[in-house]
């Protein structure tokens, strides 16, 4: 070995001993959307296999919350409208979950909306604009605190269905956290369709650094810097039609039963809980920006950005010197005792 070969050697293998991890990444698609998870592991070996438990898990959970695949626990909810005990523990915890937040905002976040939703087309893409008496015939069975849970099991009312669409994600993340604990793995990153959780920090030490989609031009409008966090986006330019110059959203007010014509275009929450994260991104979507820092005000337990549609970039003072604004957007620091507008 020259005296060349010699300094590479130790130089990579000074590398490998500082970090002394294997990234291993995977790709699949489950839960209807594209999925990466990119875990740091002492060898490949192990990386391959933790890579495989979060895979499993996240299939094991969407054949239990589904509204599409015919033997899961939701659709043989939403059609029998019972289910005995007893009830999967993961169907369980996520109802418990779904009803606390349904109660803290107000109702903006609401799985009971499913039957309204489908009646838009959202379900099918056969989308329509449903008769205002349509929508009002819907909306009597949307009341989400009426889900019955006792010693018998599970029961919706008639004309009752549910849909974790706005939750399951997060709930997902959740547990692949646990997943990745349990293997003792510090480093990892999981983007579960633009829903991210960021486990610990990067092999290197240095903070996470997150995109936040810019809705009108592409690339990032911001980022942010994070560590053992999730950072899920809710965004009204995801999923949308068109009809006679009006767009119509995937995220609903469950108040009107219509696609939200709140003022934002996207809503991302920081916090640590994946599942509160996506809850709470598409119920602070559905209460427009004042309503989202009122919400905030009186729950400071996350950091959130929103973008409105006349390109304000309001963040929770939580962020300073984590976002980096990276579109010429305005913008508005938000502490949680004073708003300037
Ligand atoms: P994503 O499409 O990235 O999962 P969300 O987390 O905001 O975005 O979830 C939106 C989905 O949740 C919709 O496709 C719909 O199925 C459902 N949904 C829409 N509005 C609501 C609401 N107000 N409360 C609960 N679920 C909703
Ligand atoms: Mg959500």
């Amino acid at each position: 070995m020259n005296k060349n070969t010699f300094v590479i050697f130790l130089l990579i293998s000074f590398l490998f001993i500082s970090c002394g991890q294997v990234k291993t990444s995977e790709s699949f698609t489950a839960m209807n959307t594209y999925m990466t998870v990119s875990v740091f592991a002492p060898s490949s070996k192990k990386g391959k296999q933790v890579c495989r438990e979060l895979q499993e898990k996240v299939c094991e959970l969407e054949s239990v919350l589904s509204t599409t695949l015919s033997d899961s626990d939701v659709y043989q909810l939403n059609h029998n409208k019972f289910i005995s005990e007893p009830v999967t523990p993961e169907l369980s915890e996520l109802l418990d979950f779904s009803k606390q937040m349904y109660g803290r905002t107000g109702g903006a976040f609401n799985p009971a909306l499913y039957p309204v939703i489908r009646e838009w087309g959202f379900t099918t893409e056969e989308y329509k604009v449903p008769s205002a008496e349509r929508i009002q015939e819907l909306l009597l069975n949307t009341d989400f605190s009426k889900v019955e849970c006792n010693t018998e099991g599970l029961r919706l009312s008639d004309g009752m269905e549910l849909d974790f669409g706005a939750v399951g994600k997060g709930y997902a993340a959740d547990k692949a956290v646990e997943i990745l604990k349990a293997n003792g793995i510090k480093s990892a990153l999981l983007d579960f369709g633009g829903n991210i959780q960021a486990v610990g920090k990067k092999p290197d030490g240095s903070l996470w650094r997150v995109g936040i989609k810019n809705p009108w031009e592409g690339g990032a409008a911001a980022a942010i810097s994070v560590e053992s966090k999730a950072v899920v986006t809710s965004g009204g330019y995801e999923r949308f039609f068109e009809k006679d110059g009006v767009r119509y959203i995937h995220i609903f007010d469950p108040k009107t039963g219509c696609p939200s014509s709140s003022n934002l275009e996207s809503v991302t929450i920081i916090c640590e809980s994946g599942r509160y994260a996506d809850a709470l991104s598409t119920a602070l979507f559905v209460m427009g920006s004042e309503g989202a820092v009122a919400f905030y005000r009186t729950n400071p337990d996350f950091d959130f950005v929103l973008i409105t549609k006349e390109r304000k970039l309001i963040y929770s003072a939580g962020l300073r010197g984590f976002i980096e604004p990276l579109a010429d957007f305005s913008r508005v620091e938000c502490t949680a005792d004073s708003f300037e507008n």
